[in-house]
């Protein structure tokens, strides 16, 4: 008898070899982080020494992320517009990069002078939140092309844009680096996080965001994300770069981990390995049954995605293209098409057709509990199994 395989490359995140492979990841089609269909076919290991989830930066990788950020496009169902969450503590919605320029601006306390960058800014959605909060700040953006640069020219008091892929090359010193959502993309990320933390100036602070793969299974789909951090996992990385943590959490927005801190070395403990080979094996064996599920729903009559975000994207691609509509509550989305499918607002999907609620369960019950009574049926997901994380 074999065992399982493993990859010769060392982990993400803690540097050990070990990486042993999650093969039935391979079967599960795939989405890209501005939420296109992709096929199935990836690779997805897990640490034995840390737990560390990730994918493997290998040729065939690199090759599928070139082709994704060739065509990449954020926002483009909205035309542009941010995506819109609700916050945890006050229950409003806003941008949810505000959310983060808020929390950061309340927890730093910045002088009114100083100078931020923000690696993997975009077309400059935190950059803009960030203008506003520190209006006489010089403001510097980092992206792999200068696709967004018009863009960013708007902004008041941005000062340039760095195109690179190589952190290291950017040029200065800064009292606040922001990686939001672009740690989650690197193909390095330890030496990135190392490159950012010496972008600090003395006592500058470090905020990185990233996707909390306990609570956001969905995010395991796509593509161009290499590594799904855990509270422990991304503290431990960040530890190796030099950093302290002041604020490491996931209730400033939902299914995210926020972190901040600054240079200084905190040596941590490995996290333990059996929670992430606990959250890899339950989040692949959920996704396989929330297909499952949608399959045998579409079979019988008029059948509907709720959300044209991330995981209404992957099933649409999943179930490939049967189904007849789209339904949203963003305003933005309403009345537009997606391959050819109309996007209704939930009370005008067609009575007695069936809605599926790709969402995490915990939030899929709340939609479907709220919209219950409309001419459609909206259905959940399969519970998530207990005792996992
Ligand atoms: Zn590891």
């Amino acid at each position: 008898m074999t065992g399982p395989e493993t990859s010769g490359s060392a982990c993400q995140i803690c540097g050990d070899h070990g990486l042993e492979m999650q093969p039935e990841f391979a079967a599960l089609p795939r989405v890209t982080s501005d939420c296109k269909p992709w096929p199935a076919g990836g690779s997805l290991a897990v640490c034995r020494s840390c737990g560390g989830i990730q994918k493997l930066p290998d040729r065939r990788w690199q090759d599928e992320i070139r082709r994704i950020y060739g065509a990449y496009e954020i926002y483009h169902l909205s035309g542009g517009a941010e995506q819109i969450v609700f916050t945890t503590a006050s229950g409003e919605a806003s941008p949810r990069s505000q959310v983060l320029v808020d929390f950061v601006t309340a927890t730093v306390k910045p002088p009114a002078r100083g100078r931020l960058i923000d690696i993997g800014c975009g077309n400059g959605a935190a950059l803009a939140g960030f203008s506003k909060a520190l209006p006489q700040w010089e403001l510097y953006g980092n992206e792999l092309s200068d696709r967004g640069l018009a863009a960013l020219q708007k902004i008041p008091n941005f000062a340039a844009l760095y195109a690179t892929d190589d952190v290291g090359t950017i040029p200065g010193r800064y009292d606040l680096v922001s990686m939001i959502h672009s740690l989650e993309h690197m193909p390095a990320p330890l030496s990135t996080l190392n490159a950012a933390t010496g972008l600090l100036e003395k006592g500058g602070h470090l905020f990185i965001e990233v996707p909390d793969i306990e609570t956001s299974p969905f995010d395991l789909l796509v593509a161009d994300h290499l590594c799904h951090f855990s509270l422990d996992t991304l503290r431990y990385l960040a530890s190796r770069a030099g950093l302290t943590a002041a604020v490491a959490t996931t209730s400033v927005l939902g299914k995210e981990i926020t972190y901040l801190g600054h240079s200084g070395h905190q040596p941590l403990p490995k996290p333990g390995a059996p929670s992430g080979f606990r959250i890899a094996g339950a989040t692949i064996a959920w996704l396989r049954t929330v297909i499952e599920r949608a399959r045998a729903l579409s079979d019988r009559g008029q059948f509907g995605i709720f959300g044209t975000s991330i995981s209404g994207m992957w099933l649409y691609g999943a179930l490939e293209g049967r189904i007849d509509f789209f339904v949203d509550e963003d305003k933005s989305r309403i009345g537009g098409r997606y391959k050819g499918k109309p996007i209704f607002a939930p009370q005008d999907a067609p009575a007695d057709s069936t809605v599926y609620v790709p969402l995490t369960p915990i939030v899929s019950e709340k939609v479907v509990a709220r919209l219950e009574g409309l001419g459609a049926r909206f259905v959940p997901p399969p519970a998530w199994p207990r005792n996992v994380s």
